[in-house]
């Protein structure tokens, strides 16, 4: 994965100064480096026996949705607020800069779902920990959360306790 570290780049003070913003573009305008973090985020779920992807908007759809297709599994959208057309349940958290709430529609995950929850990359784990919490409102089972990339220093993990957690690139 020492090639995929290599596409990710450092704005510092984005959005807001003292952030060092990890810009992933540089893989998205890499086919094969896309194909190479799907099929590693396929290989170590494989033993968690999904049946769902669930996304985290907005980069956790484009690393989501090609990890849904290659299992051959559906794909859910979960979503900032405001954005979900349909009946939907929501969960309020802090983030490494800011509060936010997220969004699920209420037939986006079913009680029998085992689901893998996926996001570009983990910081201090709210944004994760939120997305768990509305596939569990609704019954289901975490299967595995996965990331591109994990800020270690942050430890994410621990407000992630318990759950099979996958990053590819550690910082
Ligand atoms: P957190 O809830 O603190 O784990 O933050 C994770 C979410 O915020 C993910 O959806 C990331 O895309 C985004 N995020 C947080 N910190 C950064 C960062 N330094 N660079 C890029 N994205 C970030």
């Amino acid at each position: 994965m020492e090639s995929i570290k290599k596409l990710i780049r450092d704005i510092p003070d984005f959005p807001k100064p003292g952030i060092i913003f990890k810009d992933i573009t540089p893989i998205l305008g890499d086919p094969a480096a896309m194909a190479r973090i799907t099929g590693a985020f396929e290989k170590e779920f494989e033993s968690a026996r999904p049946t769902r992807v669930v996304g985290i908007e907005s980069r956790g759809f484009i690393f989501g949705a090609l990890l849904a297709q290659a299992l051959n599994l559906p794909f859910t959208p979960v979503r900032k607020p405001g954005k979900l057309p349909y009946d939907k349940i929501s969960v309020s958290y802090t983030l490494e800069y800011g509060e936010g709430t997220l969004e699920m529609h209420t037939d986006g995950v079913t009680r029998a779902d085992r689901v893998i929850v996926l996001d570009d990359l983990l910081a201090t784990g709210g944004t994760a920990a939120a997305a768990c919490e509305l596939v569990e409102k609704v019954g289901a089972k975490i299967a595995g959360i996965g990331f591109v990339i994990e800020l270690g220093f942050l430890e994410g993990r621990g407000r992630l306790k318990g759950r099979e957690i996958v990053s590819l690139v550690k910082f």
